[in-house]
């Protein structure tokens, strides 16, 4: 298109997660013809870029100094914290249900290949974190990939020197699913993994 607002408007599109050339296309195009959902658009962005900030406590997403979860008088005393990759993995893990203790967002994992270090994520500031010797159980919820097994062995790390407990999440067989559908890897790291039952 020979129109630079438009052309700034679709380049800006394009370098959203999932979206390539022909979808930002068409979604400004969407957008131009539907002028209140782009208007509420903008309204919304501006909200949010103008009132979102980290928590102090757990880096996660918040309007506030320190998030709802971190502040809670049920969770403040906590000595249990869960440490995630992501805003979204703290809520998926609180749709659970599951787990009432604290949380600490990385923003990442530790990749050697791509060269990134503990100083790229928040490990730095985890450390500080449990150095304060208020936190007694560290679990480790990050993902079953090359790089989620390296973060976590690097916090398991941390956690022996300070005398801290450490706990992976489990990963295995999906609940309902049969065994013999199974990927290789998830079904050797549930054998691995296997728990007794017989307690
Ligand atoms: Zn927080």
């Amino acid at each position: 298109m020979n129109n630079s607002i438009i052309d700034n408007l679709v380049k800006i599109l394009k370098t959203l997660p999932g979206i390539g050339p022909k979808s930002a296309q068409r979604i400004m195009f969407f957008l131009l013809r539907n002028k209140k959902v782009g208007t509420d658009l903008y309204k919304s962005l501006n909200d949010v870029m103008l009132n979102i900030n980290q928590c102090t406590m757990c880096f996660n997403f918040t309007t506030k100094n320190i998030c709802d979860i971190c502040s809670s008088q049920d969770r403040i005393n906590c000595k249990q914290i869960c440490v995630v990759e992501n805003p979204a993995d703290v809520f998926a893990i609180e749709q659970t249900g599951q787990f009432s203790g604290l949380y600490f967002v990385l923003f990442g994992c530790l990749s050697p290949i791509d060269g990134i270090r503990s100083n790229d994520i928040n490990l730095d500031m985890l450390e500080n974190r449990l150095k304060k010797n208020l936190i007694k159980e560290v679990i480790v919820a990050t993902s079953s990939t090359v790089e989620g097994e390296i973060t976590s062995n690097y916090i398991a790390g941390i956690c022996k020197n300070y005398n801290i407990v450490v706990s992976r999440i489990a990963y295995g067989i999906p609940v309902g699913s049969e065994i013999e559908s199974i990927d290789f890897n998830t079904l050797s790291h549930s054998i691995i993994r296997r728990y007794k039952i017989n307690s």
